[in-house]
C-alpha cells in the first residue's frame, strides 16, 4: 500500500483537478423498463420479479415503457436540456454474469435529452455553471452477491429503468462536485422520479478523474473513472485520494493513464480494477426489436407544464417572498412535505400576526415531526394561545370529498399507482383550513376514499 503525504492538494498550487460526472438514477416506476414485470423489488425474494423479456431469453421482445421515458424527460428539462425529437435505444454490447442478454438496451448516439446547464455552489457559495452533456434512458442490471465463496445472482433488478446523467468536465473541485450531487438527489425526489436513495442503490455516482498543470486549458489526455461510491462521504474521500495520487505520479515523473478504480473504504485509498475500456469496444448498434422513440413538441410541452416548482426555485421564492435566510431557505426546501406544510404554517400565522421568518426559525431549529404537528399548533406556541383543529370526523370527510372532486387529474394519476400524489390532495386540504387538520388523519380518509 502507497502513503500518501497529507500536503493537501489545495495548497498545491501547481497543478487543477478536472471532474466530471456520470451518475446514474432508479426510477420509481411501477413497471419495468422493457416489460410488465414490477419494478418494486427491493427487499423482495430474489427471482420473482422475472419474465422472459427481463431475463434475455430468445426470442422475447421488449417493449418501452412510457412513464419512464416521460420522467426522464422530466429530468432533461429540470437540468434545461434539449429534448430530441427523434431518439433511438442501441445495444451496448458486454459479457457479465448479471447481464444475461449480453448487452445492455442503452442510448449512445441519439439520447433522449442533450446540451443542458444546472447551476451549482462551489465550497465558498459562488455560483458555477455545470454543462450537462446527456440525460439518457437505459436499463438496470441484475444483482450479484458474494459470499462464502459462492456468488448469487437475483434478476429482479434486472430491466429496472435507469436514467444516466453525465456532465461535462466542469468540476475544478470536491465541494462543487458534493452540492451537484445533492442538488440532483433533492430534484429526483421534488419531480417524485426516484427515491434517490444513495445506500439501497437508487442513485449511483462514477466520477471521472485528472488533474493538469494550473494555466492548462486543454483536458488531460488521460482520465481515471472511479467506481463503487454508494454515499457522498466516500465520493469526496475518493475523488480527493485520487487527486493527491495523481499529483504524486506526475511529481515523480510518471505518464497517467486512463483507467477505472474502485473506492476501498477500508484502506481509505482507490485501487485499480481495470484498464478503461473504449466506446468502440461495446459495438454499440440500434437495438432493432425497439422503435425510434419520437417527441413532438406539444407533448414535450406538456410535459414541460407538469413539473413542479423545483426545489432551488422554491428556494429563491422563500427567501424573496418571506425573508428567510438562505440556509433556512435551503432546510425548508429539502422535501416537498417540509416545503408544503412551512408555507401552510405561514399562511395560518398571518391571520394571527405571526411573522413568516419566525416560523421559519421554529421549523429549523425546533424540527417539528410534521405528520403529528398542526400548523395551528406551532402558530399558538408562538402566540401563546389556542386557535382551534378540525377534528369532526364528518367535517374532515366533507372536506376530503371536495378536494377529490376538485382534483380528478390527480386522482387518476393516483389510481394508476402514483400513490404519492396524495401529497398534492393533502396539501390542498391544508391550504383550505389553514392548516387546521392532521395530515396523518386526512391522509387515511383519502385513502379510504380512494380506494
Ligand atoms: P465515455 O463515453 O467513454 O464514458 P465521455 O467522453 O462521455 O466518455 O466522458 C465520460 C465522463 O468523463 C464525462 O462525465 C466527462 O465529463 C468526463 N471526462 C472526460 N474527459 C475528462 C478528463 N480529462 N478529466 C476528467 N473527466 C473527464
Ligand atoms: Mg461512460
Ligand atoms: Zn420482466
Amino acid at each position: 500500500m502507497t502513503s500518501l503525504s497529507l500536503g493537501g492538494y489545495m495548497s498545491n498550487q501547481k497543478y487543477e483537478p478536472v471532474i466530471g460526472l456520470e451518475m446514474h438514477v432508479e426510477l420509481n416506476t411501477k413497471s419495468k423498463m422493457f416489460c410488465r414485470c414490477s419494478a418494486d423489488y427491493f427487499g423482495r425474494e430474489p427471482n420473482t420479479h422475472t419474465c422472459p423479456i427481463c431475463l434475455g431469453l430468445p426470442g422475447a421482445l421488449p417493449y418501452i415503457n412510457k412513464v419512464a421515458i416521460e420522467d426522464c424527460i422530466k429530468i432533461g428539462l429540470a437540468l434545461n436540456c434539449t429534448v430530441s425529437e427523434k431518439s433511438l435505444f442501441e445495444r451496448k454490447n458486454y459479457f457479465y454474469p448479471d447481464l444475461p442478454k449480453g448487452y445492455q438496451i442503452s442510448q449512445y448516439r441519439w439520447p433522449l435529452c442533450v446540451n443542458g446547464w444546472i447551476e451549482v455552489d462551489d465550497g465558498d457559495g459562488n455560483k458555477r455553471k455545470i454543462r450537462i452533456n446527456r440525460v439518457h434512458q437505459e436499463e438496470d442490471t441484475g444483482k450479484l452477491t458474494h459470499s462464502g465463496g459462492v456468488t448469487l445472482i437475483d434478476f429482479n433488478r434486472s430491466g429496472v429503468p435507469l436514467v444516466e446523467i453525465v456532465t461535462e468536465p466542469d468540476f475544478h473541485d470536491v465541494d462543487t462536485v458534493r452540492n451537484y450531487a445533492k442538488k440532483l438527489q433533492r430534484l429526483f425526489r421534488y419531480l417524485g422520479v426516484s427515491n434517490a436513495d444513495m445506500e439501497r442503490g437508487d442513485m449511483r455516482l462514477e466520477a471521472n478523474v485528472s488533474v493538469r498543470p494550473v494555466g492548462q486549458k486543454e483536458l488531460p489526455g488521460y482520465r481515471v473513472e472511479l467506481k463503487n461510491i454508494n454515499s457522498f462521504r466516500f465520493m469526496v474521500a475518493a475523488i480527493e485520494y485520487e487527486i493527491k495520487r495523481q499529483i504524486k505520479e506526475l511529481e515523480e515523473g510518471w505518464t497517467l493513464k486512463q483507467e477505472t478504480r474502485g473506492w476501498d473504504e477500508d484502506k481509505k485509498s482507490t485501487y485499480l480494477q481495470r484498464s478503461k475500456e473504449e466506446a468502440h469496444d461495446y459495438r454499440y448498434f440500434p437495438e432493432p426489436d425497439l422503435p425510434e422513440i419520437r417527441m413532438k413538441s406539444d407533448e414535450i410541452g406538456k410535459i414541460r407544464k407538469s413539473l413542479p416548482e423545483l426545489s432551488w426555485d422554491k428556494q429563491n421564492r422563500f427567501i424573496e417572498e418571506y425573508g428567510v435566510k438562505k440556509s433556512d431557505a435551503e432546510i425548508l426546501t429539502e422535501l416537498t412535505e417540509l416545503a408544503e406544510f412551512f408555507e401552510v404554517t405561514v399562511e395560518h400565522g398571518k391571520k394571527h400576526g405571526v411573522d413568516a421568518k419566525a416560523v421559519a426559525n421554529y421549523i429549523v431549529n425546533k424540527k417539528p415531526n410534521i405528520s403529528v404537528v398542526l400548523p395551528t399548533q406551532i402558530i399558538e406556541e408562538l402566540k401563546g394561545k389556542k386557535v382551534g383543529v378540525i377534528e369532526n370526523m364528518g367535517e374532515l370527510g366533507e372536506l376530503a370529498d371536495e378536494v377529490i372532486s376538485e382534483n380528478p387529474a390527480m386522482v387518476g394519476v393516483y389510481k394508476k399507482g402514483k400513490v404519492t400524489v396524495i401529497q398534492v390532495l393533502i396539501g390542498a386540504i391544508m391550504r383550505k383550513t389553514g392548516g387546521k387538520v392532521n395530515p396523518n388523519k386526512i391522509r387515511e380518509i383519502l385513502k379510504e376514499k380512494l380506494r
